[in-house]
């Protein structure tokens, strides 16, 4: 069993880069990709335990787009982290993620919440602040009893206090995963859009776009919803690929290659990534 999407607290999850390759061990589990948001500042850290475990430790990140007007997320599986260029790129989307995070404060404030920065600091172990850290920082200071009050009322997709990103498209970011020599691939299109969305037009519509794989294993999905995305796939001629998005504490009951307890992620998904990754190799 594999698990090729997880956060550590060098994005919005609560483990060490160290604390989770030591569960990819406990987890038997042969191999597992870190995928923080708009960074590899974990990576390291994450790669340094590669003697003291038998999963294989791989290096990812999750960049968020926009796709018919809505966040779409993409991973970046087996980017090469000494890729400059990418470094840069990402130091760009962090950069847009502070602006929207000051832009957050002044919104909350007018909504009568007021926070200041070192607020929503004081709940992160780095410096990437996310909006887990804004709803602890809310429920801190008493704005909300609890963090998910403050996703259902302020910081939501849908509520006044939330600020979106400038984001990037499906193309460009498709572009700059494939420049670093990652394969660029949909993540968890089940959260995307569900019930009635035809993925069909969609999904060949972001193929189109440079992406080369999407997420038909996820820890959230219920059985009927694998198999849908693992035959879109196949129908379009997609590799497919599988975690749990672990986040530690702050997505309580989903676990390391298990998802919420059904996950199982096979081994030979990674395979066909590795060969796809050669395929679509940059001369
Ligand atoms: P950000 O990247 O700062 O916009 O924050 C996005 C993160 O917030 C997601 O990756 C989730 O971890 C979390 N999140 C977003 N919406 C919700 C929600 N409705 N309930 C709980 N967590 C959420
Ligand atoms: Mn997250
Ligand atoms: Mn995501
Ligand atoms: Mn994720």
């Amino acid at each position: 069993m594999i698990d090729l999407h997880c956060h550590s607290l060098h994005s919005d999850g609560t483990d060490t880069p160290e604390g989770l390759a030591l569960l990819g061990e406990e987890a038997r589990l042969t191999a597992l990709c870190l995928t923080d948001h708009d960074t590899l500042d974990g990576v390291p850290a994450f790669l340094a335990m590669q003697s003291r475990t038998k999963a294989r430790l791989l290096v990812g990140t999750e960049l968020s787009c926009q796709f018919l007007g809505q966040s779409l997320h993409v991973l970046g599986l087996l980017v090469d982290p000494a890729d400059a260029r990418f470094q840069a790129r990402l130091v760009e989307l962090r950069g847009r993620r502070e602006d929207r995070n000051r832009r957050m404060l002044v919104r909350l404030a007018e909504l009568g919440c007021p926070l200041a920065l070192e607020d929503v600091q004081a709940q992160a172990d780095s410096p990437l602040l996310s909006r887990v850290h804004f709803a602890k920082a809310l429920a801190a200071k008493g704005f909300v009893r609890r963090p998910p009050e403050a996703f259902e009322r302020l910081i939501g997709d849908d509520c006044p206090g939330f600020v979106p990103r400038e984001e990037l498209s499906p193309s460009e970011a498709a572009r700059w995963i494939r420049e670093a020599g990652g394969v660029p691939v949909v993540a968890h299109p089940g959260r995307f859009a569900g019930g009635r969305f035809h993925w069909d037009e969609a999904m060949a519509d972001l193929q189109r776009q440079g992406l080369e794989g999407l997420e038909g294993y996820y820890g959230e999905y219920r059985a009927a919803e694998q198999r849908y995305f693992v035959a879109l796939a196949r129908r379009l001629g997609m590799v497919v690929t599988g975690g749990s998005d672990y986040h530690g504490a702050h997505k309580m009951g989903l676990r390391l290659g298990r998802g919420r307890g059904g996950l199982q992620v096979p081994d030979e998904l990674l395979d066909r990534l590795e060969t796809q990754q050669k395929l679509g190799a940059h001369p």
